[in-house]
């Protein structure tokens, strides 16, 4: 049978492996990588899936194709499947998200809010993560809103915040108070992200401990207790290895 459906622009599938960062940290999960991004943040970690010098890289797949991977990575047993980028919300996934529910598989998505999907409301998880100052990206809170609203409170929808300094930790506070209902995750940022073709390029992880000390000092100096702060796992296990 033909796939009618739109294609989806892949940078990669890879898997399984454990979520490495925000609510699912250490959930067996299979990943799938868009191409392209919307944004442009100073720190990407991803720019193999962003910077278009890579979209050579990229490939653009039906979602029978994208499904036919995630099972084969799986062996045929449901897990979480991530849609990560780039911004995955530029892509139609729809029709996967769908397929892979009938199968019993689960579908987290991470997105910086910048693009509205209906199909939001399908997901079992919806992680907002919203950009901070140093990202030199401006977050545009009505649209990061009506991602929200597009949920219909059906996915569980969390906030995760990057935080590099204190403009990034008030900016933190903004989007905590902003929207109270959502639990919150804090990250410390990575001031050495992979540069794109060599993953091998050194992380500072004594450094990005320093930052995480700091963000639990911060935390906890302020009373504020509904918030979690996490390193990203997969970091401190593989430093700047991708596909792990
Ligand atoms: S939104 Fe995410 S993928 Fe896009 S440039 Fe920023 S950090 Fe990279």
């Amino acid at each position: 049978m033909t796939d009618t459906h739109p294609a989806i622009r892949v940078s990669e599938i890879f898997g399984p492996t454990i979520q490495g960062e925000g609510v699912l940290i250490g959930l067996p999960t299979v990943f799938v990588r868009t191409g392209g991004c919307d944004y442009r943040c100073s720190w990407c970690d991803s720019l193999h899936a962003v910077d278009r010098q890579f979209r050579h890289e990229w490939e653009m797949m039906s979602s029978d194709a994208v499904w036919q991977n995630v099972v084969a990575l799986s062996g045929g047993r449901p897990l979480m499947v991530s849609l990560s980028g780039g911004n995955p919300a530029i892509q139609p996934f729809g029709a996967l998200i769908k397929r892979g529910h009938d199968e019993g598989y689960r579908f987290a998505l991470e997105t910086q809010g910048s693009v509205v999907r209906e199909w939001f409301a399908e997901l079992d998880v919806l992680v907002l993560s919203p950009k901070p100052p140093s990202s030199e990206m401006r977050a545009d809170w009505a649209t990061i809103e009506a991602c929200f609203q597009a949920a219909q409170d059906k996915p569980q929808v969390v906030l995760k915040l990057v935080v590099f300094d204190e403009n990034d930790y008030a900016f933190a506070k903004e989007a905590a108070a902003r929207f109270p209902r959502l639990p919150v995750y804090l990250q410390p940022g990575n001031h050495t992200p992979p540069h794109p073709g060599n993953e091998n390029a050194p992380v500072d992880v004594d450094g990005i401990m320093k930052r995480m000390e700091w963000l639990v000092d911060s935390v906890t100096r302020d009373r504020w207790f509904e918030a979690r702060v996490l390193p990203q796992l997969h970091v401190m296990l593989w430093g700047n290895k991708r596909g792990v």
